[in-house]
């Protein structure tokens, strides 16, 4: 049977990135080589690297004066990365859900954090808005997409300070304007790759205002300076997100993709909103494109075990919801096709032809 991979991450890639990996294990552009087993100082992983970074240059229209790195470890390692070269006197955050406390942790530990707006009130079901930005901050971190509640922020943001974003999860689903933003960071396990790489947007003039002694691991210089090869980075994610970027640019770019995601996720909380036994989570006018949170309805809520293995059984996976939220999320990253929606969407009627 068919399978419909809603997994939060990692999540489902395009199809030919699965069959250009696949061939590039056994081959790899006809070196005779395996790309698990290429030099990450050879010819043609340097090719890589630099398609990458003119892709993703390309597509997401990063002006100029920015510098992208893809390094090894996760968004997390970010968390504590971007405090431990950024935060000299006081860092601003958003907290909108786990992932932002997680970074708010991190930050505390290299000097006074601020949490300028919170969504914590309600359980994190909408984006904070119209909060002041003190204008003494060395940064303001967001969190653009909120994977387990299902919010994102539709709209960059204004700020009189820099703005570093986490866009693990929304990373090339939508138009952002680069220049809004003094760093933009993420786990590339969602829309780009494989899990193993994380990617980095750095504005220039962000690296002049690093001032701690820093192990040089953790130094953004040092990865900037060695173009992500200061050490050996993870080669296989990053040749995979290659070719997803190769994917994208494939099937016209991020207007394209912004206009296949707002038709998959309209599919989705259209049916939500209709069908009487589910309910959406997220607050509406932040309903995240990417990850699709809802729960059953008043009155039905026993019928979530039968549903989930309903659902299974008609090939979807990965649509538990987060423990902390409870009830369904659909992951509806960019490589996940139309089809997949609908047929989740058959499966939302048929169980309501059942039980309504
Ligand atoms: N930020 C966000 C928004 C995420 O969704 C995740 C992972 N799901 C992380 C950070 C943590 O990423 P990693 O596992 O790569 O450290």
């Amino acid at each position: 049977m068919k399978k419909h991979n809603f997994n939060a991450g990692p999540s489902i890639l395009p199809e030919v990135v699965y069959e250009k990996t696949a061939r590039a294990i056994l081959d790899f552009n006809g070196t005779g080589l395996s790309i698990l087993s290429i030099s990450h100082r050879s010819k043609e992983f340097d090719e890589v690297m630099a398609q990458a970074d003119s892709l993703l240059r390309e597509l997401l229209d990063i002006p100029d004066n920015y510098k992208i790195i893809f390094i090894g470890g996760g968004a997390s390692t970010h968390f504590f990365e971007v405090p431990a070269n950024f935060l000299n006197t006081k860092a601003g955050y958003v907290n909108t859900g786990v992932w932002a406390k997680k970074a708010i942790k991190e930050a505390k530990r290299y000097g006074q954090t601020e949490v300028v707006a919170s969504s914590e009130d309600r359980n994190f079901t909408y984006i904070p808005k119209g909060f002041d930005i003190p204008a003494d901050l060395d940064y303001l971190h967001i969190t653009t997409n909120n994977t387990i509640y299902g919010t994102e922020y539709t709209a960059d943001l204004d700020s009189p300070v820099p703005v570093i974003a986490d866009m693990s999860s929304d990373i090339l689903s939508r138009p952002r304007d680069v220049s809004k933003y003094a760093m933009i960071y993420g786990g590339a396990q969602k829309n780009l790759a494989p899990a193993g790489v994380t990617f980095a947007i750095i504005r220039e003039d962000m690296l002049d205002r690093i001032q701690r002694d820093l192990p040089t691991m953790v130094d953004y210089r040092t990865h900037v300076t060695n173009n992500s090869m200061f050490n050996t980075p993870p080669v296989f994610a990053i040749y995979a997100l290659t070719e997803t970027l190769n994917w994208l640019k494939s099937i016209g770019g991020v207007p394209e993709i912004y206009r296949r995601n707002q038709e998959k996720a309209a599919l989705l909380y259209d049916e939500i909103d209709r069908n009487p036994l589910f309910v959406g989570t997220a607050t509406e006018e932040d309903r995240s494109l990417m990850n699709i949170c809802f729960v059953m309805a008043e009155g039905y809520e026993e019928l979530a075990p039968e549903f989930l293995e309903f659902a299974k059984s008609q090939g979807m996976v990965g649509i538990k919801g987060h423990r902390l939220v409870g009830g369904f999320r659909a992951s509806c990253y960019n490589a996940l096709p139309k089809e997949s929606v609908e047929a989740l969407v058959a499966c939302m009627q048929e169980f309501a032809r059942k039980h309504g």
